[in-house]
């Protein structure tokens, strides 16, 4: 509550507007504490008066009545006629789009055309003739302003329902034998909640003004009795006469209007989980960089990563998720990082190519070299040039990187245009092509397939062909198959290792598991709290592995046929990246860790390409 209110705040705007509507019903709640006249006691005698008149503050009208007292009472009536209308037709409505959007099927159908046939007429010519049938009176113009709005909910609500009713929370609710009545109360209803606050706070103030509308044309409330719209509807014929005692509650209308739409816009913007985790800031089109200095070029390779640090700047809080790591590959060769979850590797991947989102995420210092040319920094066209063209992605779940709604030959077929002009045709013929490389059987017919349609290991393959899309030469591989089950993990595996060996690709394979690196990879590097602890080529790592948490994590891997063995897990918790301890970051949770471990920086020692980060290594290198 207090971020959504701190989130709330932080747009001006909105502030704004909450103020001035607290202000408004501060005053108006405590009507019966203010020395007021009676809003309705006529003075013939004192008619017109000015503002600032004697006794009368804002001056009376053409029935010598005071006028501040008139518009705080019919302040009052507004609010109260607009939000009640506003919560009946957000209860009425939702419950018919709930309904409607949870049964689906005819029963959808029939209610929403119901629905559908009230949307029809112009909504004030339905509201005037709601109150043509009831008669005029604010109890009547009430019901019209709800009725009217209720399509405009059911709809909303109707869509987010149909939406929410198919997911899978919903199918276990069901097999948990809940019925139908318990489903829509605690599974759908707490998920379309924020939605319905957000449609209401953005209607309310235009129910307030139809309310007053209806009032002005002397449909709602009666004489005597003051709300905004009869008294703007009495003014009207000494409008230019004496124009204040129109421009009071014109003033006050707008006021109301303005403050509750600019607060309602800031609750949407706050509770959209979207614009929230982004605090309302769009994240930049490459990863921001504030570097101190610069880093020579040391090697030739195809691709290396020299002492890149990554932060995140969340609030006060900087979290080091990148920490000095030097990497480098050369063309065929494929270099596995490894390290638990939250160690880093996700982050030094996607700075290569700047696509760390900033806002959080900051390159604070070191260099990555693509065929010599430094990337951090680069210019956004030069890198867009290569992403996806010379340095291409894998990630690992190919169902939330591929659009739902598109074919995967469509896609494929966007990745190879966005940096190959082809005609329709050729780029067909290429998408179908590329699905044959990566062993897509009857790649002809399954090009026209929907991701959906696709088995887990069959969508992988197809990311894998976007990232062959362009002949690139380095893919980097996120976890490609962590996802998937280990017989088509191995056939992923297999077909990643083809792939280098015919075409010459450096690949980059990230993984917490050992069994994949020893499969793959030539040389393996490990990653602990930001930083590469080990290094070197990957049977020596296995053979011998020199840091303990290299040895620990190696250890965790269950062998086949091996015997009964216990599978050692690593006690405690991976550190806190804001609050790294000095000196060595797995001494907490080290059996060796000796009072040296915790002091000053331990370098990567070791001959050339087998390195370990360690005082106490489990072998001399
Ligand atoms: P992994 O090794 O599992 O791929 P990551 O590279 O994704 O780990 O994350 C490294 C660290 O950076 C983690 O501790 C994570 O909490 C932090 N991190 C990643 N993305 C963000 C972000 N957008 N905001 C704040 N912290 C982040
Ligand atoms: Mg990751």
């Amino acid at each position: 509550m207090s971020a959504f209110l701190t989130l709330l705040f932080r747009n001006r705007l909105a502030a704004l507007g909450a103020v001035v509507i607290m202000a408004i019903l501060i005053l108006v709640l405590n009507i019966p504490l203010l020395p007021l006249h009676d809003p309705d006691v006529t003075a013939t005698a004192d008619r017109f008066m000015r503002p600032f008149a004697e006794g009368h503050l804002l001056g009376t009208d053409h029935l010598g009545r005071d006028l501040l007292s008139r518009l705080l009472h019919g302040t009052r009536l507004s609010l109260a006629v607009g939000i009640a209308a506003a919560l009946i037709a957000a209860a009425i409505g939702s419950a018919i789009g709930i309904f409607a959007g949870y049964f689906g099927g005819r029963t959808d159908n029939i209610v929403m055309r119901g629905v559908d046939m009230l949307m029809a007429f112009p909504y004030i010519l339905l509201a005037l003739a709601i109150v043509a049938a009831l008669g005029p009176g604010l109890m009547n113009a009430l019901i019209a302003v709800a009725a009217v709005n209720v399509p405009f909910f059911a709809r909303n609500i109707r869509g987010i329902t149909v939406g929410l009713a198919g997911r899978e929370f919903v199918d276990a609710a069901r097999l948990a034998g809940m019925g139908h009545t318990r489903i829509v109360l605690t599974e759908l209803l707490p998920n379309v909640l924020p939605v319905i606050v957000i449609a209401m706070s953005t209607t309310v103030g235009w129910m307030i003004l139809e309310t007053a509308g209806l009032s002005f044309l002397g449909l709602g409330s009666q004489p005597p009795q003051a709300d905004l719209g009869s008294m703007l509807g009495e003014a009207r014929s000494a409008m230019i006469s004496h124009p204040h005692t129109s421009i009071v509650p014109g003033l006050m209308i707008f006021l109301i209007v303005v403050s509750i739409n600019l607060l309602g816009d800031g609750v949407r913007d706050a509770l959209d989980p979207r614009l929230r985790s982004g605090a309302l800031s769009r994240p930049r089109a490459t990863t921001l960089v504030k570097r101190h200095g610069d880093v020579p070029p040391t090697t030739d390779d195809l691709l290396a990563i020299q002492d890149l640090h990554t932060e995140f700047h969340v609030g006060k809080r900087n979290l080091r998720a990148v920490d000095g790591v030097s990497l480098a590959v050369k063309p065929g060769e494929c270099l596995g990082v490894i390290g638990e979850s939250g160690s880093g590797k996700s982050v030094t991947a996607l700075s290569v190519m700047g696509l760390v989102a900033s806002p959080p995420g900051v390159i604070t210092g070191g260099a990555v070299r693509f065929q010599g040319e430094d990337l951090i920094g680069a210019p956004y066209e030069s890198l867009r040039q290569k992403r996806g063209d010379r340095v291409a992605y894998i990630f690992q779940d190919p169902l939330s990187t591929l659009h739902p709604l598109y074919r995967v030959g469509q896609q494929l077929a966007e990745a190879i245009r966005s940096h190959d002009s082809l005609s329709k045709a050729e780029t067909r013929a290429r998408a179908i092509e590329l699905l044959n490389d990566v062993r897509i059987p009857n790649a002809k017919s399954r090009v026209d397939d929907y991701p959906h349609e696709m088995s887990g290991g069959m969508r992988q393959r197809v990311g894998i062909a976007m990232a062959l899309a362009n002949e690139p030469d380095v893919i980097i591989a996120d976890e490609p198959t962590t996802a998937l089950d280990v017989t088509v993990q191995a056939q992923i595996l297999s077909l990643l290792d083809d792939l280098r060996r015919e075409r010459g690709l450096a690949i980059i394979f990230i993984t917490h598991d050992f069994g994949v690196v020893a499969q793959l990879c030539d040389r393996v590097a490990v990653m602990y709290a930001g930083r590469i602890v080990e290094e070197g080529p990957t049977q020596a790592v296995l053979d011998a592995p020199a840091h303990p948490y290299t040895k620990r994590l190696i250890a965790c891997v269950p062998e086949l046929g091996g015997g009964r063995r216990e599978l050692a897990a690593i006690p405690g918790l991976p550190p806190v990246l804001d609050d790294l301890p000095s000196g060595c970051a797995f001494a907490p949770r080290c059996n060796k860790a000796a009072k040296s471990c915790r002091q000053g920086e331990i370098p990567l020692q070791g001959p050339a390409l087998r390195t370990v980060r360690c005082l106490f290594p489990e072998r001399t290198l």
